[in-house]
C-alpha cells in the first residue's frame, strides 16, 4: 500500500465517520439531485449564491457509499466561498483527476486536499461514486434538477 492510498483511506473514513456539511439548506438558491445506480448512492445537493456569484454555503442529504459521501462532503468545504465560474473550473479539474487525465487538464493545484482522490480512476466503478456529487453541483447551477452518472459519464 503506498503513502498516497493509506492518505486516501483515512480521509475518506474521517469524512464518512463524520461527514461535513451534511444537511438540507433552507436558504439554497440552487438543488440538484444525483443518483448513481450503479452503486445505489443518491444525493441531492444545494448551494446558496449570493447576489454576487459568490457560493456561500454548499450542503447535501442522501445516502451512499463512503466514497460518495466523503467526496460530497469534501466537495462541500472545497466549494464555499468560491464563485460560480471557479466552481466549474473545480469541476472540470476534479473530473479530470477521477478519470486519471489530470496532466492533460488544467493543472489540478487548486484540488489541494481533494487529491486524494486521485488513485479513483484506477478503481472505474468507483469514479462514478466519487463524481456524483460533483455532477449534481453542476447540475444545480446549470438550472437542471436531476442528474444520473448514467446520462453524465
Ligand atoms: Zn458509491
Amino acid at each position: 500500500m503506498t503513502v498516497s492510498d493509506e492518505l486516501y483511506q483515512q480521509v475518506i473514513l474521517d469524512h464518512n465517520r463524520s461527514p461535513r456539511n451534511m444537511r438540507a439548506l433552507a436558504n439554497a438558491t440552487h438543488q440538484a439531485q444525483g443518483i448513481n445506480p450503479l452503486c445505489g448512492d443518491e444525493y441531492t445537493v444545494y448551494l446558496a449564491v449570493d447576489a454576487g456569484g459568490i457560493i456561500r454555503e454548499v450542503t447535501y442529504e442522501g445516502h451512499g457509499c463512503a466514497i460518495s459521501k466523503a467526496s460530497a462532503s469534501m466537495m462541500s468545504q472545497a466549494l464555499a466561498g468560491k464563485t460560480i465560474a471557479e466552481a466549474h473550473g473545480l469541476f472540470d479539474a476534479f473530473h479530470a483527476l477521477v478519470l486519471g487525465k489530470a496532466e492533460a487538464a488544467t493543472p489540478p493545484c487548486e484540488l489541494g486536499k481533494l487529491k486524494v482522490f486521485s488513485g479513483v480512476w484506477r478503481y472505474p466503478a468507483r469514479v462514478k461514486c466519487a463524481a456524483l456529487s460533483w455532477h449534481a453541483m453542476k447540475s444545480a447551477l446549470d438550472g437542471q434538477g436531476k442528474t444520473s452518472t448514467e446520462d453524465a459519464l
